[in-house]
């Protein structure tokens, strides 16, 4: 059983991919591999309507992002290929056509003028039991009509014949016992006019021939669950049918419905993996990778919404959430997003994290505003010195900027108030005694610095912030001492002189 587990990730190229795709995907993947099974990425783009350019690629760049690669995929076909729905269109109509034969599905003639003008006069009318037998199917039809129509090449499709009254019932992961009845239902079309399957065949007859054993996917397709249902037990027979799970909402921060693209705009925090432009409006979306977050801490925080393991423990590697994670322990109930919390897991995985690994991302963020960093020691040991105060990628750039690029006066001008002659000849005996100094480390410079104060009478809090405002250009960041230390003897001296020149 153990080397058979296969699941899937099937999303729908449409555009960006939200958070609560990226956690289906990572929610699949962990129980995939902790089974030591299959993770299969299959494309469903049988809506061609909604088909956006450049999405599919989007998905799989997210997903290597994510670190979450699938094991079978469009791009690295398995056995069970095409991946692709659009690929496998001449699947479908045999399984259309077996749901026809045995009573179970029927084709409807309906114009869409004519469904539409319907929908107009009855605001509430469905295509279902109480309509289907005044509307235009074989269900209403003489056969030979039937036979004439279809011979003509009349546009038809395929709906399914929801039974009347039946009680349709399955045991979900997450949910437990789900009941349904399936009078609530109407009847969904299952084969399109252009041929193409909708989504609920299609993901039936897929899920069977890719031997998917489990179903990880949203909430939002719980209510087409029981349609999935019967066309197993028609087609295929429900013992063969996958265990279903369905993953807790994302909701808003305050609860109050789905976390949409709209909401996450509003309240300024980004919804898609990676930035993402619509083809057709051009609109941008600004991503969560460009927004400054580490995969890590991307994946680790997308994992906690709706699930943990019982401890207090928080921060998880990939790895780790291989080893521990359980569909047992998935909440029923909503997950609300937190972005503060979502930058904390950042803020502590930028902690962790080897300033080696990060540096080729700051690098391009600092090479992004025009600045060019050298790959070497004292680069990375300015990141360092900084590091446990980003929270987000692009903070080093704020947090770091003044080792790469003299700051501008607008800090002298700061202290220029309170300067006054004592302050200047401690600056210029400190600039011999740093001149002097053969040794260019944190605690010499310190201890020079205090002595060079205790000799001239001054404290050093009322000199540490007039030299660090020489330095950085600002009253934030790192210790003073570490700061001259990297930024180097040479340049140092540099920027006390410029300063002193300035304060004249
Ligand atoms: N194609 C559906 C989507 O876009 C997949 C639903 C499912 O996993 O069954 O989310």
């Amino acid at each position: 059983m153990k080397d058979n587990i296969r699941v899937r990730f099937a999303p729908s190229p449409t555009g960006g991919l939200h958070l609560g795709g990226v956690r289906t995907a990572l929610y699949n993947y962990l129980f995939a591999k902790q089974h030591g099974g299959s993770f299969v990425l299959r494309i469903e783009d049988t809506d061609q309507g909604r088909y956006v350019e450049g999405a599919e690629q989007y998905i799989a760049d997210t997903l290597a992002w994510c670190g979450i690669e699938p094991d079978e995929s469009p791009w690295n076909p398995g056995e069970f290929g095409p991946y692709r729905q659009s690929e496998r269109k001449n699947i479908y109509a045999g399984y259309a056509q077996k749901l026809i034969d045995e009573g179970y599905a029927y084709y409807a003639f309906d114009t869409a003028e004519d469904l539409e003008s319907l929908r107009k006069s009855q605001p509430n009318f469905q295509y279902n039991q109480a309509h289907r037998n005044n509307l235009c199917n074989s269900l209403t039809l003489p056969e030979s009509e039937v036979k004439s129509l279809l011979n003509t090449n009349t546009p038809y499709v395929i709906r399914i014949k929801m039974p009347d009254d039946e009680t349709i019932s399955f045991t979900d992961m997450i949910r437990g016992d789900v009941h349904f009845n399936s009078s609530l239902s109407d009847d969904k079309v299952l084969l399109k006019a252009d041929g193409m399957p909708t989504y609920h065949l299609a993901v039936v007859v897929d899920d069977f021939l890719m031997e998917i054993t489990h179903t990880f996917r949203g909430e939002e397709w719980l209510p087409s669950t029981p349609i999935h249902i019967l066309l197993w037990k028609y087609l295929f027979g429900l013992h063969l049918m996958p265990k279903w799970a369905h993953l807790p909402l994302i909701l808003k921060p305050e609860g109050n419905g789905k976390l949409s693209k709209r909401a996450a705009e509003k309240l300024g925090f980004p919804i898609f993996s990676m930035n993402w432009t619509d083809p057709r409006s051009r609109e941008f979306t600004e991503g969560f990778r460009e927004r400054g977050f580490l995969p890590e801490a991307f994946i680790n925080m997308l994992a906690m919404l709706g699930w943990n393991d019982g401890t207090a423990q928080e921060i998880f590697s990939l790895s780790e959430l291989v080893e521990k994670f359980s569909i047992e322990r998935v909440h029923k109930a909503g997950a609300k997003f937190d972005y503060e919390k979502a930058k904390w897991y950042n803020h502590e995985w930028i902690k962790k994290t080897d300033i080696i690994h990060l540096f080729p991302r700051i690098q391009t963020i600092f090479q992004n505003k025009g600045v060019a960093i050298k790959d070497d020691e004292n680069t990375y040991q300015i990141f360092n010195l900084v590091k446990d105060r980003c929270t987000l990628l692009t903070d080093f750039f704020e947090q770091s900027i003044f080792f790469f690029e003299k700051p501008g006066n607008t800090g002298i001008e700061s202290i220029r108030p309170k300067w006054n002659d004592q302050k200047n000849s401690f600056f210029t005996e400190m600039i011999r005694n740093y001149t002097s100094l053969t040794t260019w480390k944190v605690d010499i410079l310190e201890n020079a610095f205090k002595d060079v104060a205790a000799a001239n009478g001054i404290k050093p809090g009322e000199l540490m912030l007039p030299f660090r405002i020489m330095l950085v250009g600002g009253k934030s960041g790192p210790g003073i001492f570490h700061i001259a230390e990297l930024l180097g003897k040479e340049e140092t001296l540099a920027r006390i002189q410029s300063s002193l020149k300035n304060l004249q």
